[in-house]
């Protein structure tokens, strides 16, 4: 059959969404773009917060006006997971529902939704929870290019108090090391340069199977196995989970990039105990002290929630200063929403929309002025930059400081100088913007 797939939300979902599709190319199924020439229509939804559930119900009820008799559509991934039959009410012509811990099942989820199809009164198949058998590993790998995602671990047991993920996903389960350096050979096979290490929590890695300290460990694995990789990256580390053998290792690595994404989520003590989140400013102060003495060129990106309950001006004011006294290179901020079944719904004291929008501008207004000079400081440093984008007399690219889609570019004038998209070269910085850097290029 010819099946069409749309992935939303995170690479996490990517990573899922693209080893459902490989599966299905292997049981014969024939990938296609366009939603119109397909028999079978899945969608990977996000139900992590409210625009992002917005958005996958407006993609399914999109596909779902335009459905033909000969058509069926399955509503996998973490909005199918969170509402259930929930989702069935709101877009009517949905023929089933693939919970996050069941995308293994898609093979035999189609067979089933295709069989079944001509039968009138037929509900929507339902294969939501936990799977029956262990969890299926697979290929766990989004590939972008030059660059992918991997896939380290799934879920979460943390106890924040803000966040559904816990909900959605269940608790953390890390893949096997085998599993993980497998994908990592054959990334690298197929030409990949740069490998970017995901999960919920990727310095959980190891603890759900009593090994707290495994991912320096795993990422020394992966690093033998492919001495042809040049980045391997760090994504979604939690505070008080990066070790100091985490640290040595990357510091001692030329190949891990000097980058970590350390979401925080605020700074201010109370704040952070009612997010459940550790709450030791001075602690997280060392810990970025004692990365930034092991690794001078670090680059560090982290995120911050504004408007949470009960946050008093005072309370957001000492978030500011601490973002003006750290001075991260990269920040993702967000406005506090409430996510059904979490435990923030039930604190006092919500903070107005309006009151949480001016305070989002004033902490992106204080990370501009700080972004800004930090990339100043870059200009006359050499860097090396993967190729992603060539046109206009233009090559476009990122340096060890930019994760994909989130970071910034490395821009610089193409003087005919044969240059493919994948490849590594040479940049001498000339010039900044607020996110990104200007460059000319250098002999190879
Ligand atoms: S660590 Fe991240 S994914 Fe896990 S509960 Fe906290 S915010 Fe959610």
């Amino acid at each position: 059959m010819r099946f069409y797939f749309e992935s939303l939300g995170c690479p996490k979902n990517l990573v899922d969404s693209q080893e459902m599709a490989r599966r299905l190319e292997r049981l014969g199924h024939i990938p296609v773009h366009e939603p119109r020439k397909a028999q079978v229509l899945v969608v990977n939804t996000c139900g992590f917060i409210e625009d992002a559930r917005r958005e996958s119900l407006r993609t399914l009820k999109k596909l779902a006006r335009r459905k033909r008799p000969d058509q069926v559509l399955i509503a996998a991934g973490c909005l199918s997971q969170r509402w259930g039959e929930a989702l069935v009410n709101q877009v009517s012509g949905l023929d089933a529902l693939l919970g996050t811990r069941r995308w293994s099942e898609i093979g035999a989820v189609v067979e089933e939704v295709w069989a079944r199809r001509k039968e009138q009164s037929r509900s929507p198949l339902s294969r939501l929870g936990d799977p029956p058998a262990t969890e299926v590993d697979g290929f766990l790998a989004a590939r972008q290019g030059a660059s992918a995602y991997l896939k380290i671990a799934d879920g979460c047991s943390a106890p924040c108090a803000f966040c559904a993920i816990p909900l959605i996903k269940g608790p953390a389960r890390s893949r096997p090391v085998a599993s993980v350096v497998r994908d990592a050979v054959e990334l690298v096979q197929q030409g990949v340069k740069e490998i970017i290490l995901i999960a919920q929590d990727t310095t959980a890695y190891g603890r759900d199977r009593g090994e707290p300290d495994a991912l320096p460990d795993l990422m020394q694995s992966i690093l033998t196995a492919v001495p042809e990789l040049r980045w391997l990256r760090l994504m979604y580390a939690y505070p008080t989970h990066v070790s100091p053998r985490l640290i040595e290792r990357m510091a001692a690595e030329q190949r891990v990039c000097h980058y970590l994404d350390l979401p925080l989520q605020h700074a201010h003590p109370d704040v952070l105990r009612r997010m459940k989140r550790p709450a030791d400013p001075e602690r997280t102060r060392r810990l970025i002290a004692d990365l930034r003495a092991a690794m001078p060129d670090i680059a560090l990106r982290t995120t911050w929630i504004v408007g949470y309950p009960g946050e008093t001006e005072a309370e957001f004011e000492a978030l500011l200063e601490f973002v003006s006294e750290v001075r991260f290179d990269r920040i993702g901020a967000f406005a506090y929403s409430a996510e059904e079944g979490t435990a923030a719904v039930a604190l006092p004291n919500p903070v107005p929309e309006p009151v949480k929008l001016e305070r989002l501008d004033r902490l992106m207004e204080v990370q501009r002025q700080i972004s800004f000079e930090i990339s100043r400081a870059q200009v006359g440093r050499k860097l090396d930059i993967l190729v992603e984008g060539q046109g206009d007399g233009l090559i476009i690219g990122r340096s060890y400081r930019d994760a994909p889609e989130i970071d910034g570019l490395v821009i610089v004038p193409d003087k005919g100088s044969e240059v493919q998209i994948g490849e590594m070269i040479p940049v001498r910085i000339t010039g900044a913007l607020e996110y990104d850097l200007m460059g000319e290029m250098e002999d190879r």
